[in-house]
Formats: C-alpha cells, sequence, structure tokens
C-alpha cells in the first residue's frame, strides 16, 4: 500500500529541496536567550526568536514554574470542565482579563487552538468576516472551519476594508478580524481606524495581539494601548509562548457572553487537554512582572530604535516598524539566503525571507529584537551586518 505514496512523498520532499525551500531545525543546547550556543558548539547571538522581553529564561519564571511543579504535578490529564482546572489556571485568566482590561478570558493550548476555535462557535451562515489578508495561518484556519462568509482586505488598507464592510451589510453579523502586528514587515495593524468603520458599519473587531502584547505601547498591553483602545475591543487572541515567557499557552479574551459561548462550545477548549499547572504559575508571574514596572518594555523600545537607527546610518534600508520586528530590505531571494549564512558565520542567528513567504522581489532578513539584548550584542549585529553588507556590496 505505501509504496505509491512513498514514491509520490519522496517526489515531492526533492522538489521542496530544489526550491531551496526545505526546512530543517537547528538544535540549541542552551536555555532560549540572547546567547545561544547550538550543537555544533558554536555560539551565536539570537535574532530570531519571540523572546521579546527576554522572559524564556528569567528566574522569577523559573521559579514560580518549579513551585507549582512540586506543589501541584506535572500534568492535569483532563480537558478543562471535566477534571482539568486548578486555581492556577482560574487566576491566570483573571490576570490576562485584568492586563487587557476585558470582561473574561479563556485559555487554551496555544494560541494555534484559541483562533482555530473562536469563529465556529459564534458565526454561521447569516454572518460575515472580513480578515486581514496578511493574518496569521491559525486566523486563516479558523475562518476556514466556520460556515460564514468570508471576505478578505488588503494588508492594513482601510478603502479595501470599507469596500468590504459595505458589500457585508445585508449579513446578520459582521467581524473584523486582524492581527495586531504583521509579522513579516512588523508594521501595526490601524486599529484607531478598523474601530471607526466597525462603528459606522456596525461590525465586531478581533485583534490577534500574539506578536504585539508585550510589546507594543507604553506598558506592553499591545495594539489597543498604542490606540488608546483599552478595553473597547470586542475580542482579542495572544500567546504565552513569545513575549510572556515563550513556553505554550494561548488564550482568547474580551465580552462576557462571546467567552461564555466559547467555554460551551469551542472545540480544541473542549476536546483538548489543560495547560500544566507550571505554564499557568509562571505565566501569572509574566503578567506580574509586567505589571510591576515597564523596565522591560522600554528596555525593548530603547533597543529598536537604537537598532533601526544604527542600521539606516550604515546605509541599510530598513522597513518602518512600530513592533519587535525589524526587516532589513535585500529585495533578492538569493542575497537574502546568503546574507543569513555570512551573519550564522559572523555569529549573528538571523532568518532570511523570501517569496512564498513574502511577495516576489521583497527579500529580506528579518531580525527580531528583545530586551534581553544588551547594546552590547546589538553592536556585536550592527557591526557584522555592517561586514556583510560590504563584502555582498549592498551598502
Ligand atoms: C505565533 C502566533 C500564533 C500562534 O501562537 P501559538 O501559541 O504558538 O500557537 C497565532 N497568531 C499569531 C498572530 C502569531 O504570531
Amino acid at each position: 500500500m505505501y509504496g505509491k505514496m512513498q514514491q509520490h512523498l519522496q517526489a515531492e520532499l526533492k522538489a521542496i529541496e530544489e526550491a531551496g525551500l526545505y526546512k530543517r531545525e537547528r538544535i540549541i543546547v542552551t536555555p532560549q536567550r540572547a546567547k545561544i550556543r547550538v550543537q555544533s558548539g558554536q555560539e551565536v547571538l539570537n535574532f530570531c526568536a519571540n523572546n521579546y522581553l527576554g522572559l524564556s529564561d528569567h528566574s522569577r519564571l523559573i521559579n514560580a514554574a518549579t513551585k507549582a511543579l512540586n506543589e501541584r504535578g506535572y500534568g492535569m490529564s483532563s480537558v478543562r470542565f471535566i477534571c482539568g482546572t486548578q486555581d492556577y489556571h482560574k487566576e491566570l485568566e483573571r490576570t490576562i482579563s485584568q492586563f487587557f482590561g476585558t470582561d473574561d478570558t479563556i485559555l487554551y493550548a496555544a494560541c494555534f487552538d484559541a483562533n482555530g476555535g473562536l469563529f465556529e462557535p459564534l458565526f454561521s451562515e447569516e454572518d460575515a468576516i472580513i480578515s486581514d489578508a496578511l493574518n496569521h495561518a491559525s486566523i486563516i484556519d479558523g475562518v476556514r472551519l466556520c460556515k460564514a462568509k468570508r471576505y478578505r482586505y488588503l494588508n492594513a488598507d482601510m478603502n479595501d476594508l470599507e469596500e468590504k464592510l459595505k458589500e457585508a451589510q445585508a449579513e446578520r453579523f459582521r467581524i473584523i478580524a486582524t492581527d495586531g502586528v504583521f509579522s513579516m514587515d512588523g508594521n501595526v495593524a490601524p486599529l484607531d481606524r478598523i474601530m471607526e468603520l466597525a462603528g459606522q458599519y456596525d461590525a465586531l473587531v478581533m485583534v490577534d495581539e500574539s506578536h504585539s502584547a508585550g510589546v507594543v505601547g507604553k506598558t506592553g498591553k499591545g495594539v489597543t494601548e498604542l490606540y488608546n483602545m483599552v478595553g473597547k475591543v470586542d475580542i482579542i487572541t495572544g500567546t504565552l509562548g513569545k513575549a510572556f515567557g515563550g513556553a505554550i499557552g494561548g488564550f482568547t479574551t474580551g465580552r462576557q457572553e462571546i467567552i461564555d459561548m466559547l467555554r460551551q462550545r469551542s472545540r480544541p477548549y473542549l476536546f483538548s487537554n489543560s495547560i500544566p499547572p507550571l505554564v499557568a504559575a509562571a505565566g501569572i508571574e509574566a503578567f506580574h512582572l509586567l505589571q510591576e514596572s515597564n523596565e522591560l518594555q522600554e528596555r525593548l523600545h530603547e533597543n529598536v530604535d537604537y537598532f533601526v537607527r544604527r542600521m539606516k546610518d550604515a546605509g541599510f534600508d530598513i522597513k518602518p516598524t512600530q513592533s519587535a520586528i525589524c526587516a532589513v530590505m535585500l529585495y533578492d531571494a538569493k542575497l537574502s539566503q546568503q546574507f543569513a549564512a555570512e551573519l550564522l558565520e559572523e555569529g549573528i542567528y538571523v532568518t532570511g525571507f523570501y517569496y512564498p513567504v513574502v511577495p516576489k522581489e521583497q527579500a529580506r532578513i528579518r531580525v527580531q529584537l528583545s530586551a534581553g539584548h544588551t547594546r552590547g550584542h546589538l553592536d556585536s549585529a550592527i557591526a557584522a551586518f555592517t561586514r556583510v553588507g560590504k563584502k555582498l556590496e549592498i551598502i
């Protein structure tokens, strides 16, 4: 039986490899942090993690997790509503609601599940979902699982969004769904205009703050804070897997009845395991840490400003960013791969992106900055970029 399929898969895999799109894992043998060692023994400065606040190896999170591990055990062996809810899960949900200024929160195993289980319980054939073209794969999949009519508007294009809202006026409910920060350019969704249009055309608003929570806004509440909209957006989804310690876990937070209905009908919540107590406990600690001081966000914002300014001074073409993502534009696909390889030789770990991940002729190096980077780390990266840039005659 397998023989025919095996041949088919081997051919597909070969085609992926020949197109230069084959993904391989790089094995790290230290904790996740600014300076890591990979299995070959090489030490590199890490500029491609979502560890925006440097919390992945933070002692307070480790201590909170260790305490919970000792006191409450390792796993829950249950979904939430049967026997998978401890006080830690409820406290984390309350803490997240407080942080985002929302009514209530429901935890998931990942934000992929939060988005996957969001639309189907709330919307049906009579409704419309109007989605940004560059939304994360999990929003796209969540929308696919739901019977509502689908509309797609060009990335952050408010004229196009307005057109789609007009087209969808006959439906019962409308919801605009957008990422807070788009992960390839680092731009934010124009939430001020989105909220205006939502009011004008009677639509709900959903924002996925995965790349923006902890990062964007003075106190790290995300794009809702950047645009003075804390507590006003109907639905926010997010992850514990990026700025907030980077382990695992996702959430949906927002209007009371929406969260209540998700607890009744959302399939990844009903049919998938609870996050372990140690993850919930460390998550609570991460939010507490952010509520005590803005030190980490301030350091991150300073790092982004410094890096962007110095890279521009060096002659690089940098996309305007409002997040911790900085796209160094090279345009040519092959060049982006060569550039990333040369940087790795220099001990700087970044990712080159090219078609089909970004549009054709828009190849780039994506640099992800962190509060865990010191000025010295940034200077090393900028110097390496400059050396490689000169060698490859970019600058
Ligand atoms: C990373 C990301 C997710 C997935 O989060 P996980 O918790 O890792 O599943 C979802 N949405 C967006 C916008 C993301 O950037």
